[in-house]
């Protein structure tokens, strides 16, 4: 009872964002049951541009106990696929939400075409046989008034026969289109006599060869939400120009009255986020596919380790802008590293190997320790790891002339191998380069987890694996796809694509203890001192690869107590 009211408080003092206040607003002027869509045009991958839009029009029917349709926006057939259809829909589940209605945009070529037909009868549209270059030059400009096309009055029969002589296939590619008649010198452009229809002789994913014309984005997006009784219809700020138009085909056509509201785009720093752009860098082989851990794609996002939680605590913490912005990388990057503190299990990997040789451990022994895999979560039990005369150290845990505050290993100083001994450094190992090649090290056999002999205290912790049997391991080391915060801010005759890090991946070879090398793709790992790390769906049984998900270094958190 008493969780129950501290959690109500807590609701009620987080405030509500625009768009709840609109719904709530909405509610207690009677609105029944709230309806939103998710309307992803289906050219492309999902990025996490799309994840936020999904979190919010799945979470506000959620919230409000309403419904949210899955809508596939394809009314261009030159660049939609059913592939993307199948990984929009794996990616919208494995966000964890569920859609109402599956639909299509193209389910409703039919009655959007009766509507057409209604529009001309009411003198609302007619056919427009002007080049694509005329219409252009006869809209005028933002301080000039457009000029009518001279086939705007043609007769209500002569549009109804010529549409659907248009449908049929009579015409050529850009030979006709159907416009709305609304006012040539309207202050916004869009509703300068704008465009219904036009003539394309293609292939669609679900229509076939049916059809020979295509409804514009503008015309079908406002029905195909009337005809799903959306009542909240949210979209990105660049669409507020379009909402009166939206709203007109509404009123003329005297249908379910959806609403339109705008929202900010979700931009992230060092990030591209348009389907567009993220289609070339796939195909100019400049990543390894649209689901390259480095890319911003909801599947790139997983196969790096990024839980479905951390990317809806990532959209929460985000927010609902009405103006746009930039978010910081590290934010995203701070929500998968909670997570993952809490729900992934220790391990012990060495990615920089240097071999440290106990002299006065026994060479036939072997020791077997018990670790706690998870300290954030008792349930996770424990596991076995092994410990003998011969173990790998992180390179970087060695220094050769250390400082007094370097609590590592370094000549003549003790450091304990966690879970496991003190050792102390007695001889560096070089090679003809002069390259470190061994540490002969010995250890306190009083010293085994956490003691000494003489109850001498140690500064420094460092992780180890059993050179008798850790496993050798791939793995790859991510870093920011973009130098630039702003990778579409590229210097004159340069694009985004020369704003690549070159450096964005980084392949090491190293050694992990031995459960590591059992465990399955998609499986999240703390590598203890290290990072975050996930098997990649490359390995095989031979070969373990794993992908590097973040540093264990909060960044930006930090940050944030700077400012
Ligand atoms: P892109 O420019 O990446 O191709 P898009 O807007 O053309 O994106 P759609 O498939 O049309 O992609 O988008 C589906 C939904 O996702 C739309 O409602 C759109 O507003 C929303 N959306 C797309 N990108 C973002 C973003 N960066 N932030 C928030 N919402 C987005
Ligand atoms: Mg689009």
């Amino acid at each position: 009872m008493a969780e129950n009211i501290s959690n109500t408080a807590e609701e009620s003092v987080k405030s509500l964002n625009f768009l709840e206040e609109i719904i709530e607003n909405d509610i207690e002027n009677g609105l029944k049951e709230v309806h939103t869509r998710f309307p992803p045009e289906p050219n492309g991958y999902l990025h996490i541009g799309h994840a936020k839009s999904i979190c919010l029009n799945f979470g506000l029917a959620k919230r409000y106990n309403g419904t949210c349709n899955l809508r596939f926006d394809d009314t261009n057939p030159a660049k939609e696929e059913t592939e993307y259809v199948d990984s929009i829909k794996e990616d919208i589940k494995w966000l964890g939400f569920k859609w109402n209605k599956e639909c299509y945009t193209s389910d409703y070529f039919q009655q959007l075409y009766d509507w057409a037909v209604e529009l001309i009868k009411k003198n609302l549209a007619y056919v427009d046989d002007q080049t694509q270059e005329e219409i252009r030059k006869g809209r005028g400009t933002v301080m000039n008034s457009g000029v009518e096309s001279p086939y705007r009055n043609r007769s209500v029969e002569e549009n109804i026969d010529l549409l659907e002589r248009m449908k049929n296939g009579e015409f050529a590619d850009g030979e006709k289109v159907l416009r709305a008649k609304i006012d040539m010198s309207h202050p916004n452009m869009l509703m300068r006599d704008p465009l219904l229809y036009r003539i394309l002789h293609a292939d669609h994913h679900r229509t076939g060869k049916k059809w020979s014309i295509y409804p514009m984005y503008d015309y079908a997006h406002g029905e195909s939400d009337s005809i799903e009784n959306i009542t909240h219809s949210i979209c990105t700020l660049e669409f507020d120009v379009h909402r009166a138009l939206y709203e007109w085909f509404i009123e003329k056509l005297n249908i379910y009255p959806s609403h339109q509201f705008e929202f900010a785009r979700l931009n992230i720093t060092n990030t591209v986020m348009s389907k567009r752009k993220l289609l070339q860098l796939v195909k100019e082989n400049l990543v390894m596919g649209w689901d390259d851990p480095r890319m911003p794609t909801i599947c790139g996002l997983r196969r790096r380790g990024y839980t479905p939680a951390s990317i809806r605590t990532f959209a929460e913490k985000v927010g609902v802008a009405k103006r746009d912005n930039i978010i910081d990388l590290g934010l995203l990057e701070f929500c998968v590293r909670e997570d993952l503190n809490h729900s992934s299990q220790r391990r012990m990997a060495v990615l920089d190997p240097i071999k440290v040789v106990i002299t006065n451990y026994p060479e036939d022994k072997t020791e077997i320790i018990s670790c706690i895999n998870n300290p954030q979560d008792e349930e996770a039990g424990h596991r076995d790891i092994s410990f003998s005369r011969e173990v790998y150290i992180d390179r970087n845990d060695f220094k050769e002339e250390a400082t007094k505050k370097y609590f590592r290993l370094s000549p003549g100083k003790e450091v304990r191998l966690r879970y496991s001994y003190l050792i102390k450094c007695e001889e560096v190992i070089k090679d003809s380069e002069g390259n470190i090649t061994e540490l002969r090290c010995s250890y306190d056999p009083e010293s085994m987890g956490g003691k000494s002999s003489d109850g001498r205290k140690v500064k420094g912790i460092i992780h180890w694996v059993d050179v008798k049997t850790a496993g050798e391991i791939e793995v790859r080391l991510f870093d920011r796809l973009f130098l630039q915060e702003n990778p579409d801010e590229a210097e004159e005759g340069k694009t985004f694509v020369d704003n690549i890090n070159p450096d964005s991946l980084t392949i090491v070879k190293g050694y992990a203890e031995s459960s590591l090398l059992k465990a399955k793709i998609g499986e999240s790992f703390q590598f203890e001192r290290i990072g975050y790390f996930v098997v990649d769906k490359d390995s095989t049984e031979n070969k373990q690869i794993f992908n590097r998900t973040v540093t264990l270094r909060d960044t930006w958190a930090k940050s944030l107590k700077k400012k």
